[in-house]
């Protein structure tokens, strides 16, 4: 079955209302597919930051009216809410959009609420603490030429010691090596709005293999570009450093997401 399918199934995976054979074919597939396990841990995240964000205080006018518009409506319909039709319906309507659509949507939802109270009662909140993203992969690439490059000159060893509580199980990427200069290549092309997604093989000597294309680029050439960086580009030095720098084992799957993130980087003296 494909990701696509299957990963309509993993908000209410969560809320543990699949069926007992919706779950195993859904389990199965986790086992084996590390793009889906990655988006599921994206919803426990979400899950998690939703549970943290405070909760407005309601004054007892809203109340009542909430209230009464709920048994106003309750009374006027057939009580039907959370049948098994629902359920098909909220899948069907919010999970093919992404995670950060659904954020934006709980957040757009939440920030009305706070409205709402505050027109009768001024709101207390603090700001949600998130926790920073400590496992977070993201490496700037100088991609401006006027600037010397060797101000952002880093090496392979000292980058893979500045990750070494997470390379086991995700390689890092050799900051000299093809990988990186595929990507100065590709953001400075026309990629605006679209990505790719790979699942890869990591290899002990940093060269990779495409496993399987999650996601390919509207640019036909975007893959086998990035194929040949990864495993045969003898011009740079391998995608990712050797397994001995990151102390992980002989063959690492990960999957790779290649997109353009516009960063504001204005500094402030
Ligand atoms: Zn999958």
């Amino acid at each position: 079955m494909k990701c696509e399918n299957l990963q309509l199934n993993l908000s209410v995976y969560l809320d543990d209302i699949l069926t007992g054979e919706e779950r195993a074919t859904l389990d199965e597939h986790l086992a084996r597919c590390p793009l889906c396990r990655q988006k599921l841990a994206d919803f426990q995240i979400l899950r998690r930051d939703l549970h943290i964000l405070p909760r407005p205080e309601l004054s007892n006018n809203l109340m009542m009216a909430v209230r009464n518009s709920v048994a106003w409506e309750v009374k006027s319909k057939q009580p039907s809410v959370f049948t098994e039709d629902f359920r098909r319906w909220l899948q069907m309507r919010l999970m093919p959009y992404s995670v950060g659509v659904a954020t934006a949507l709980f957040l757009g939802f939440t920030l009305l609420w706070t409205l709402l109270s505050a027109a009768n009662n001024p709101p207390e909140f603090e700001l949600a603490k998130v926790e920073p993203m400590s496992k977070t992969t993201v490496m700037l690439t100088n991609t401006n030429s006027e600037l010397p490059s060797n101000e952002f000159e880093l090496s392979a060893a000292d980058f893979a010691a500045a990750r070494i509580l997470v390379s086991g199980d995700s390689p890092s990427v050799n900051p000299n090596g093809a990988l990186i200069a595929l990507t100065k290549s590709i953001v400075r092309g026309k990629m605006e709005d679209d990505e790719v997604v790979v699942v890869a093989d990591v290899f002990g000597d940093g060269l990779a293999q495409i496993a399987e294309v999650v996601e390919p680029s509207k640019d036909r050439n975007a893959v086998s570009e990035l194929e040949k960086a990864l495993n045969t580009n003898s011009d740079y030095a391998p995608p990712f450093v050797t397994a001995n720098l990151d102390q992980r084992s002989n063959i690492v799957r990960v999957v790779l997401r290649i997109q353009r993130v516009n960063v504001d980087t204005h500094l402030k003296n």
